[in-house]
């Protein structure tokens, strides 16, 4: 078998703990860089036949001929979302895995952690009472129960989130463009309209993934047909928001609540500690000074059975394409991954 040698970008020293544990069952030869994959640090792949890379790593179509040239022959998304690459462009050209799953549950329970933290306010609390202050003013919140929860997409992470709130005894309205109608029959739930998740929902929670469909599916127009004082989760992708029109739904009230632990722009801080310097994203700055906007850097997924099965799944991908085996985790730009399931153990390419 060919050997891999295997270069990880925009890693932390929890992404290095959990790899090299796993690592222990595989034996690869893995550098770690916290370089960030962009077309200004492509060239720190030379040597390596295997790429891996996170949520805010980008490959785009001019990166491609240079990743082949370097000799790049594997991608290996070590996330779930693949909206950060250009999948039509690099389909022909270097095979690419992702990890489908690695816990619905973490980021599933985050978005819930997410709406009570929001709704019963406390972050606020938490402050309030390490300045010595015991009060309760400001800090009312309702019940969750009989109240309406809007899921959209209902996939792996939908699901869970539908079950959890359905535990809470509210009414759980489900959109999704390929509903699952064995689910909603089992948990005595609905599919709805995207417009009745909109003008029902007390609690909207967005599930889906980042495409040019679903590119600022929450805007100015969506937020008109919503409920007024509507708590709006995204544990998604940030760009399924306008940030902008966001900031002006908040300012009139029309949204009451937001809980982002993703934001489009979010690549040049999420993860990273600006603590000594500032931040000149204003729309970023703005959202962080509303009191009921509460903002996380991207870390639903961070829990530590996410983080092991992100690593084994990783590791798993990149042996079964050294061992030639079939691909179960290859992103298919062509079928995403209907016809190649169909066809068990091929590519419908
Ligand atoms: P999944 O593929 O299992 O489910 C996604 C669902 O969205 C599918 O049922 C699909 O039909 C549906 N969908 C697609 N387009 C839609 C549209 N236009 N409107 C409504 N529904 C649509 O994915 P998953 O594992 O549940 O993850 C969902 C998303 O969560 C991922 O795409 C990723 O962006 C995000 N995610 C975030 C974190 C985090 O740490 N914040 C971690 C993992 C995943």
């Amino acid at each position: 078998m060919p050997v891999p040698k295997i270069v990880f970008f925009d890693t932390k020293p929890y992404d290095r703990e959990f790899f090299e544990s796993e690592n222990s069952n595989f034996g690869f030869n893995i550098k770690y860089v916290d370089t960030r994959l962009a077309p200004d640090t492509i060239s720190e792949v030379k040597g390596f036949n295997v790429l891996c890379i996170f949520v805010n790593d980008v490959i785009t179509k001019e990166m491609i001929s240079p990743l082949k040239d370097y000799g790049v022959e594997l991608v290996a998304l070590r996330c779930a979302g693949y909206n950060n690459i250009d999948l039509r462009s690099i389909f022909d050209n270097i095979h690419t895995v992702r990890v489908p799953a690695y816990s619905p549950y973490a980021v599933a329970e985050y978005a819930v952690m997410l709406m009570l933290a929001l709704n019963r306010k406390i972050h606020k609390a938490c402050t309030r009472i390490r300045d010595n202050n015991f009060t309760l003013d400001g800090l009312l919140g309702f019940d969750l129960h009989g109240k309406t929860a809007g899921i959209i997409g209902t996939g792996k992470i939908g699901r869970v989130a539908a079950k959890i709130l359905k535990g809470f005894g509210m009414e759980v309205l489900l959109y999704d463009v390929k509903p699952d109608n064995e689910f909603a029959e089992k948990m005595g739930i609905r599919y709805v309209s995207l417009d009745e998740v909109y003008s029902k929902s007390d609690v909207i929670s967005l599930h889906c993934p980042l495409t040019p469909k679903t590119h600022h599916m929450l805007n100015e127009s969506s937020f008109l047909k919503m409920k007024n004082g509507v708590m709006v989760i995204n544990t998604g992708r940030g760009a399924l928001i306008d940030a902008k029109a966001l900031i002006i739904a908040l300012k009139d009230g029309k949204i009451g609540y937001a809980g982002l632990d993703v934001y489009e722009e979010e690549s040049e801080y999420f993860f990273e500690d600006f603590s000594s310097s500032f931040i000149s994203d204003d729309t970023l700055a703005r959202l962080m000074t509303f009191p009921n906007v509460i903002i996380t850097s991207h870390q639903a997924f961070f829990t530590k059975e996410a983080l092991k099965n992100i690593a084994n799944t990783t590791l798993s991908n990149i042996k079964d394409y050294f061992s030639g085996k079939y691909l179960a985790n290859e992103i298919c730009y062509k079928c995403e991954r209907k016809e190649c399931l169909k066809k068990q153990k091929q590519r419908c390419f």
